[in-house]
């Protein structure tokens, strides 16, 4: 972060400095970092006491070492460490983090290197397109871009208290369960580039209607200055239509659809609207997709990314919009996209394991589960190694959280595409949460309507491990792992990973 004081802090309002239970305006205080984990607040440091599920950070006051500064919502006595009184912890992170944003913002606007906030939201897909713009950006300059998917209130400031007078660009993955989330996003870190990738059911529950979430997306382009470039799905019907939601002068479209074949962009007040292209699209033998890419300009490249899965060709999209916005050439970010292996963990991660006396291939996209990417997941399952007919396709698969009333025939209609995508259906669920297993019975119950698929509906992932040892000891098996974080399967992934 930028260096900032406590008079600063105390200047725009963020609270109140005590040392020693006593007020202190001109307390002698300088920040260089901040975080809100006791065991990492070193010299200089900021350390943000937040109240948690189950840890109180305000319990870790007393036993600092190192920290320069303590923010807490009520005094903590006993302790030689000034504090600065806020009423709402994580409210004051979100604030240190705008002052530091603020101030990187002035030092370019004072001539000092430029300064260029990305902003990446979506249904699915930000934190890989996160990954793959971060690796381009910081071939280039210095980045900042959130580790895994720190894109809350508390992961994006945290990541925007890594911005310092050398950064060229922030990468910011802005995530939500509510309408007005993205906005407060917005407010820490306004972004000069925003992209939308897609609206679809996740986390339905929160919102209550897909209208809702494409509102809550869109706060993300309504946040553009006229100066901004908005950078929009054109495949998407729901993204589509913000284009009349923002000031922004500039949209570049992105697509997947040949000329003929796009549905004609909303009209919008933006002075310049084009569109950058991704068509024919094959898959090789890993999976991994081949395209062509027509620039705005008209001009064509081909490109085969690193990393595995169709879908990936739209996040990849999303990227060369940024690179073109930004007159970056192109070549730099084929070859940084051609290149890239891997993405943030348990994202489309492919491996040959031995596990005990079985060999067989693993699909690890145990990150996280909605409708769109268990859709995305299982056509990479029963696309790998295509030609070879001998390969059997096993989808081991748990439940997606956040569906809100769809949600037992989200998993059902899940349930029947995986048993057309995969040889065997393994629904997995858990021994001690009945929704967890209630939601798996819903997979099972649709994979069993197709009869193309073996069916089995197990309640933990041993007994899953077990199926897919049976499978691998019969046949040459490549493994999807795919569901919610709760349902467990990224444990799996690492038993299995770790005997690799
Ligand atoms: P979350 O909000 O859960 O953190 P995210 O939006 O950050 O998700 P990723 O973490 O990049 O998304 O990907 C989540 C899952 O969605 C992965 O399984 C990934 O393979 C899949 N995925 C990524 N991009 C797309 C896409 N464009 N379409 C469909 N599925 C996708």
């Amino acid at each position: 972060m930028i260096r900032t004081s406590g008079q600063e802090l105390i200047a725009a309002g963020i609270g109140q400095i005590y040392v020693h239970g006593v007020r202190e305006d001109s307390a002698n205080i300088v920040i260089s970092s901040v975080t809100t984990d006791s065991r990492h607040a070193g010299e200089g440091s900021a350390f943000v006491a937040i109240k948690g599920e189950r840890v109180d950070g305000h319990d870790f006051v007393g036993s600092l070492d190192g920290a320069v500064l303590a923010v807490v919502d009520h005094l903590i006595e006993g302790t030689p460490i000034p504090q600065l009184l806020v009423d709402d912890t994580v409210k004051a992170l979100g604030d240190i983090a705008r002052l530091n944003i603020e101030k990187r913002r002035m030092y370019a606007q004072r001539g000092m290197n430029e300064f260029t906030v990305i902003g990446i939201t979506g249904s699915v897909g930000k934190t890989t397109t996160k990954d793959m713009l971060s690796a381009v950006l910081s071939q280039l300059a210095p980045t900042v871009a959130p580790q895994g998917s720190f894109n809350n209130n508390i992961g994006l400031p945290l990541t925007a208290l890594e911005v310092d007078e050398k950064t060229r660009f922030f990468v910011a993955e802005m995530g939500a369960s509510a309408v007005g989330e993205i906005a407060y996003l917005t407010t820490i870190a306004r972004p000069d580039i925003s992209i939308v990738l897609k609206v679809g059911v996740a986390h339905l529950g929160g919102f209550g209607s897909v209208e809702h979430i494409r509102d809550a997306k869109a706060e993300i382009v309504r946040a553009l200055t006229t100066n901004g470039v908005a950078i929009l799905n054109a495949d998407d019907e729901n993204v589509r239509t913000m284009a009349q939601m923002t000031k922004a002068s500039s949209i570049i479209w992105f697509s997947r659809a040949d000329e003929q074949l796009q549905p004609k962009p909303a009209t919008s007040t933006a002075v310049s609207s084009v569109i950058l292209r991704g068509t024919n699209t094959e898959l090789d033998d890993f999976n991994r997709p081949k395209f062509s890419i027509t620039l705005p300009d008209g001009s064509h490249f081909n490109l085969r990314l690193g990393i595995a899965g169709e879908h990936n060709v739209y996040n990849a999209l999303a990227v060369l919009s940024v690179v073109y916005s930004l007159d970056i050439p192109e070549h730099i970010a084929a070859s940084v996209l051609s290149h890239m292996e891997s993405i943030s963990e348990h994202r489309m991660h492919m491996a040959s394991v031995q596990v005990e006396d079985a060999h067989f291939t693993v699909i690890d996209d145990s990150f996280n589960a909605n409708p769109d990417s268990m859709r995305a997941g299982l056509n990479a399952l029963s696309t790998l190694h295509a030609d070879d007919k001998d390969i059997y396709r096993v989808a081991v698969i748990g439940s997606m959280l956040e569906l809100g009333v769809t949600e037992e025939e989200a998993h059902r209609e899940i349930g029947l595409y995986a048993s057309t995508h995969a040889n065997e259906v393994i629904a997995v669920g858990s021994p001690t949460d009945e929704n967890l297993m209630r939601l798996a019975r819903c997979i099972s119950e649709g994979a069993s309507l197709s009869q193309t698929s073996h069916v089995h509906l197990v309640s933990d992932t041993d007994e899953a491990h077990e199926l897919v040892m049976q499978c691998a000891h019969e046949h040459k098996c490549v493994v999807l792992l795919k569901g919610s974080h709760a349902s467990g399967l990224s444990a799996l992934a690492a038993r299995w990973l770790g005997n690799a």
